[in-house]
């Protein structure tokens, strides 16, 4: 049985003051069946941490460095993340991957970086408008998952979001038999690179423009487990409908 997780990223949005948002999640979920979590710009990540204690909410990270420390000016290492109470980070993330040129390898590194420090890895995958209209869909998602998963991947140290570029921030939605097909593709790779129980155990969450509106059908699908939310995610009273959702699908 996998436990179904709302993930929250809200990618350059935020401030201290909307930080509010997350007390009313908070007392929404306080007795919730699922994980919640928040990856907010990471000098939000202290005062979330700190404004969630107690409470069921995790706060995590958006992206982090490879190496552990050094001379790396601007970034954040997974082990600071780790240090200031974030249990989670995205890794390869497509805006990442096109605005920082990050290669699977890079998501791979990024990926080890966080298990080294004790974090779980949200490491996300998905292909272009013009992969999905060339047909080749399932074949960009294998070769992400074979150039981007690591060795030591396990059900409790990974969890992959599936999210096709074209469906971030647009509004446009893969079809259910889309969505279905592509988890099912993950799964199966995963059953057959890291073993079965870790296949049954592995987390996987659709993102792209999931809603109060989408969420419960797409949540109805045998191999979603959750959803990668962005622009939803920055409010309580549009994340909290999808956190409902996926609650009563759970149960
Ligand atoms: C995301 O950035 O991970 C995402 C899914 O964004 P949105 O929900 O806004 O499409």
């Amino acid at each position: 049985m996998r436990r179904a997780l709302a993930a929250g990223n809200w990618k350059m949005n935020g401030s201290v003051r909307q930080l509010d948002e997350l007390d009313q999640i908070a007392q929404s979920h306080a007795l919730s069946g699922i994980d919640i979590l928040i990856c907010p710009p990471a000098p939000l990540i202290a005062p979330a941490v700190a404004r969630t204690s107690g409470s069921a909410l995790r706060i995590g990270a958006q992206d982090c460095h490879a190496e552990p420390a050094g001379a790396h000016t601007g970034d954040v290492s997974a082990a600071i993340l780790a240090d200031v109470g974030a249990t989670h980070v995205i890794t390869g993330h497509s805006e990442r991957r096109q605005d920082h040129d990050e290669t699977n390898g890079t998501v791979r590194a990024k990926t080890v970086a966080a298990w080294h420090a004790g974090l779980i890895a949200i490491l996300c995958i998905g292909e272009s408008a013009a992969q999905r209209e060339a047909g080749s869909t399932l074949d960009i998602i294998a070769k992400q998952l074979s150039g981007s998963v690591p060795d030591g991947a396990t059900a409790e140290n990974l969890v992959i979001a599936y999210e096709p570029i074209w469906a971030i921030g647009t509004g446009l939605v893969p079809t259910l038999d889309q969505i279905s097909e592509v988890h099912a593709c993950i799964r199966a790779w995963i059953d057959q690179r890291l073993g079965t129980e870790t296949a049954n155990g592995v987390r996987l969450l659709y993102g792209g423009s999931v809603n109060a509106t989408n969420a419960a059908k797409i949540f109805t699908l045998a191999d979603v487990d959750g959803a990668l939310v962005g622009g939803a995610s920055l409010k309580a009273a549009d994340f909290s409908p999808i956190i409902t959702a996926l609650e009563n699908s759970a149960t």
